[in-house]
């Protein structure tokens, strides 16, 4: 029978906790019932240095349940990394596991879906919020323009899919093989090339306590899922550089061959276009020096180049 993991990242989440205990033990006794988990399956949570009394609420109800563990980080590290801290401390320990936040904005009846495309042989299972009216309008809107613009930098994502997902334990694996510090986590599940299926669910309200993730981490955690899977910003300001450069020459020919015609102001143009013509000549070697910069960046990341699916042997 194979063993499920719900890790669960909280970062001051005392209010929440009893009410989440008990609905993921209810999910996973219901999943056993049915024989479609082991009876030891359990929920991991990691206290991502919580201020209030999250930790002793963990430990409490781990002393209560053995299907409660707790993954206590040293400090606050933001739920990506705590997110990662408690994948690869269950990927030893499960057979597949399922990332939730503690809030349980995301729908728990869909755990059941996940685990069938499991079984199907699914290695990755998104769940995806088929709705979210119960978001801000604002939040709703700027995490659609984020997608949208993802997409069109080329980076590989799943349209309104957050980090409520199954992995397989192979895929737990290879996750573990990308060590990078800008992690977006989101980014580099979609790269593990296993087969994938998705679960749609619609977004329901945080049931208490108030979100994690004012504007500032929303806006950090963006900026690096932009940064970290992307060098189109640089190639951007290379080609600026060059539109520029060549819009001065063009300037510059139309004011030579119009010259004495009266359109051309004597002194102003030559100035203006020479700024023009410096400036994009400068925007173009900044945009160079980028070029390389952007090199090394993909080099110091030592992503792996490849994942092997199967292997056939003897
Ligand atoms: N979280 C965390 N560390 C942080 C911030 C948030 O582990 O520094 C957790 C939080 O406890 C929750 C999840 O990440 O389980 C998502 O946070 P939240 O629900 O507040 O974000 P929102 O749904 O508002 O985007
Ligand atoms: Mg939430």
């Amino acid at each position: 029978m194979d063993r499920l993991a719900i890790v669960v990242p909280c970062y001051n989440e005392e209010e929440m906790l009893p009410i989440t205990t008990k609905a993921l033990l209810a999910v996973l006794s219901h999943l056993a019932k049915k024989g479609k988990v082991a009876s030891d399956s359990y929920i991991l949570y990691v206290d991502d240095g919580s201020k209030d009394k999250t930790w002793e609420l963990i430990s409490g109800f781990h002393g209560e349940n053995d299907q409660v563990r707790g993954l206590k980080l040293a400090g606050n590290v933001g739920h990506q990394f705590a997110l990662t801290a408690g994948m690869l401390q269950a990927m030893d320990d499960c057979d597949m596991m399922i990332s939730i936040d503690a809030d349980l904005q995301d729908d728990t009846d869909v755990c059941e879906d996940m685990i069938d495309k499991f079984h199907e042989g699914c290695d990755i299972v998104y769940g995806v919020r088929s709705d979210r009216k119960k978001d801000s309008l604002f939040k709703r809107a700027t995490a659609q323009a984020f997608y949208k613009l993802m997409a069109a930098l080329g980076v590989k994502t799943v349209y309104n899919h957050a980090d409520y997902r199954l992995m397989s334990k192979r895929a737990l694996e290879e996750f573990s093989r990308y060590e990078e510090i800008n992690l977006y986590i989101r980014g580099i599940v979609p790269m593990l090339g296993y087969q994938t299926d998705y679960v749609y669910y619609e977004r329901k309200e945080r049931l208490a306590g108030e979100s994690k993730y004012p504007l500032k981490k929303m806006l950090a955690l963006a900026w690096n899922g932009i940064t970290s899977f992307s060098i189109k910003p640089i190639d951007f300001v290379t080609g600026l550089g060059i539109f520029i450069v060549f819009l001065s020459i063009l300037a510059a020919i139309y004011s030579l061959v119009s010259y004495g015609t009266g359109h051309v102001v004597k002194g102003w143009t030559s100035l203006i276009l020479s700024i023009w013509f410096l400036g994009g000549l400068q925007l173009f070697a900044i945009g160079l020096v980028g070029q390389y910069i952007g090199k090394i960046y993909l080099e110091v990341k030592h992503r792996p180049r490849y994942q092997v699916e199967t292997y056939l042997k003897d």
